[in-house]
């Protein structure tokens, strides 16, 4: 059977952003989203308070109060960036699994939410690193190696995003995204919120967002219901005349020019 598989909703790509540290900006930011429906993934570090700041091109970055944060990342999906943002590489074995997995209690009484995602603080990690990722459960763990394209990480514990927002790139490759075919192609954009404010372009945000709005067919959404989504999709059954969703969540397809939804747990007769 011939069919190509689809984001929720029908929509043929997905959009997906990703910001570190928690900083004052993400209020700017996360605002932005909002305005333009767009979902983004925050990752937090849990251990350090609005007490430190630090100097990025002139601006004085700060990070957020915690109380401050809940009603600033309603709608958007809170991820673990580790407790106190070390080389998580140099630690030793023991206070590198407490690292993550106090970061992630922390984030999730907090928020009252279920935590499942990761982005590395310096992006850096070996192979100690991966273990624990993956023995703690995380669903997902970002890199900062970007990779250029829209293609569906291999590995999610891996998971390498599109580009920087100051890539030299951003708008060209928003135009690729345009007009790319693939399947399931996936635009995933990083960074931190107080760049904006040291480059003073947050402009450059507005107007990928405003590209982005001008096209059909998008799903935004967080790097978690990215990654939930599409471990669902891989596991779509295909038969001669039929589909089973053997998942709990629904899932799309085109199939003879016609958008089909396969709710979850069901087969599909076509
Ligand atoms: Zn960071």
């Amino acid at each position: 059977m011939i069919y190509q598989k689809l984001y929720p909703g029908g929509k043929a790509k997905a959009v997906t952003f990703s910001y570190d540290d928690g900083v004052e900006q993400d209020a700017v930011l996360a605002e932005l989203f909002n305005r333009y429906g767009a979902r983004a993934t925050f990752n937090l570090n849990s251990g350090i308070g609005p007490d430190q700041s630090w100097d990025c091109r002139g601006v004085t970055v700060r990070r957020l109060p915690p109380e401050d944060m809940p009603g600033i990342y309603d709608g958007h999906e809170i991820a673990c960036h580790s407790r106190t943002h070390p080389h998580l590489e140099e630690l030793p074995v023991r206070a590198l699994y407490e690292e993550l997995l106090e970061d992630r209690i922390a984030l999730g009484e907090r928020f009252r939410c279920k935590v499942t995602g990761l982005a590395l603080p310096y992006g850096s990690w070996n192979g100690a690193v991966m273990e624990a990722v993956e023995k703690l459960g995380f669903l997902y763990c970002r890199t900062t190696e970007s990779t250029g394209r829209f293609s569906l990480p291999e590995d999610f514990l891996r998971w390498n995003p599109t580009c920087h927002h100051n890539d030299p790139q951003l708008m060209l490759l928003a135009e690729s995204f345009r007009v790319c075919e693939e399947e399931l192609p996936l635009f995933y954009v990083w960074g931190h919120s107080y760049e904006f404010a040291a480059d003073k372009n947050w402009g450059r945000m507005e107007e990928l967002l405003d590209f982005l709005a001008a096209q059909r067919g998008i799903w935004y959404a967080t790097n978690h219901a990215v990654a939930a989504y599409l471990r669902a999709v891989s596991r779509l059954v295909a038969g001669e005349d039929f589909f089973y969703n053997p998942t709990n969540q629904d899932l799309w397809v085109r199939y003879e020019g016609s958008i089909l939804k396969i709710p979850a747990g069901e087969w599909l007769d076509v």
